[in-house]
């Protein structure tokens, strides 16, 4: 269907302001960069934590008036992080200059410790990094890369590969904490049942549901790191799911998806059946292992609702890092009539009991970078598995990288072999993060979030007759 057929609209556009609600939580001490799963094993996270709070981050959107340090640009810049008018991103040089890595050096060191570990011990762990610290500020792109320019310019990888991106990175976070106005965060509320969203891919998204200010790659790119999680999770169950116009999902996902669009379509007829409003329950939606996605402010999630304006949705965000507000009654949120929030901080196989019993065509399981296979984390992740195959609904997974994801599937397959069915094989997420982020002590590994996604239920076992 052309484009064009959208380009008319007649409605009026009311919009959500996120600014006050992002401003309204910046009391909370949370992280988004540090709530990025691949920073759950790394050090020095506690110290850059207390730097990028929704303080630090989101008061300088929204506010015109900065209280930063230094004189804050007006146009988004780039500055060499040593040089950058914003305190934190000049911290943050720092701290990659004392914990990260020189690529050069870091070659070296590999090279000499295979020499060595020919000569000694070859099943010793490998030595932690002993090389110079990288102080050199590559002019490409501004971060403190190297250990000297020398070893800077041996580095074609960087070049190639990675200084472009870094660049993009430097750019944007001095956008983001310019001061300036961003339109781009003002987001559409409803709109007319007759028109179609398409969601494709971010592109249609955007021009499908009208987000008019957003103008820029540099927008989509903020904007995509936080309605990642609301329309990864509308293209799983949405009626115009991307996976399923292009046959991605497997028979068994197409029954598993079927039941619950069942139930959306049952919430559609309610709406004008009295009788049968009373019979409808909500879909249930558990975001397990919530992080940074259960610190978003509640409208980002009214996104969701909007594109299935019909129906009844709860979700739960239930995770150890999940953080309910310390007043028990507003880890509640009636977000409207048709959409509640609710927030639960532990292991979701120890509270499973409070939400049993499970239904296919009701619930559906979502979890966004989740580290099932990652070695710090799968111990924990194991028994959630084994209680979530148990209940034979959907389940949905993302990684931020394609090894993030690759130990995943390799954990499921070994660990929970013949116990499940693959709902969707493993496949790049069209609604992923479009930032990268990347790690403090080593700027040579990035992340995305929800980069791909893939989804398995429990396998459900065929009644056999027995003689
Ligand atoms: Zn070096
Ligand atoms: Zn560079």
């Amino acid at each position: 269907m052309s484009l064009s057929v959208f380009a008319k609209r007649s409605f009026k556009q009311c919009r959500t302001n996120l600014g006050p609600t992002l401003l309204a939580l910046s009391h909370k001490k949370v992280t988004l960069f540090a709530c990025s799963p691949y920073y759950r094993n790394l050090e020095v996270s506690s110290i850059y934590k207390a730097q990028l709070s929704f303080t630090a981050l989101f008061s300088k959107i929204f506010k015109n008036k900065s209280t930063n340090v230094g004189k804050i640009p007006k146009k988004p810049s780039f500055y060499l992080l040593s040089q950058s008018p914003i305190k934190a991103i000049v911290e943050k040089g720092k701290i990659i200059s004392e914990h990260g890595v020189c690529p050069i050096c870091d070659q070296l060191e590999a090279k000499n410790s295979i020499n060595l570990s020919n000569q000694t011990d070859s099943s010793a762990n490998p030595p932690s990094y002993r090389g110079k610290k990288p102080t050199f500020e590559c002019p490409g792109c501004g971060y403190p890369t190297h250990c000297s320019e020398e070893h800077w310019k041996l580095d074609q990888h960087h070049k190639t590969d990675i200084c472009s991106h870094l660049k993009t990175a430097n750019i944007d976070e001095h956008d983001l904490r310019s001061g300036r106005k961003m339109p781009e965060f003002e987001f559409p509320a409803s709109q007319a049942p007759e028109l179609i969203v398409n969601l494709s891919n971010w592109d249609t998204y955007f021009y499908t549901r009208n987000f008019l200010t957003i103008k820029s790659n540099q927008a989509v790119r903020h904007v995509s790191k936080i309605l990642t999680y609301p329309i990864t999770i509308a293209s799983i169950i949405h009626p115009y799911s991307p996976f399923a116009q292009k046959k991605a999902f497997t028979p068994e996902g197409i029954k598993s998806i079927g039941a619950i669009q069942t139930t959306l379509r049952e919430h559609e007829l309610a709406k004008s059946d009295q009788n049968l409003a009373s019979l409808i329950n909500p879909i249930r939606i558990f975001v397990l292992g919530a992080r940074s996605e259960a610190m978003l402010p509640v409208a980002v999630y009214l996104q969701l609702y909007y594109l299935i304006p019909s129906s009844l949705i709860t979700i739960y965000f239930v995770g150890p890092e999940c953080i309910p507000s310390p007043d028990e009654s507003r880890n509640t949120v009636a977000v409207s009539s048709r959409l509640v929030l609710k927030y639960h901080k532990g292991l979701f196989h120890d509270m499973l009991w409070s939400f049993a019993p499970f239904d296919p065509y009701t619930d559906i399981f979502f979890m966004f970078n989740p580290g099932v296979g990652h070695p710090l984390t799968k111990n924990a992740w194991k028994p959630t598995i084994e209680k979530l195959l148990e209940t034979k609904c959907g389940i949905f997974a993302t990684g931020f990288s394609d090894s993030d994801m690759s130990n995943d599937i390799d954990l499921l397959n070994n660990e929970f072999t013949n116990k499940f069915d693959w709902l969707l094989k493993p496949t790049p997420n069209p609604f992923s993060s479009l930032k990268r982020d990347f790690a403090i002590n080593d700027l040579r590994v990035w992340a995305q979030s929800n980069m791909n996604i893939y989804g398995f239920r429990g396998k459900l076992y065929e009644v056999e007759k027995t003689q």
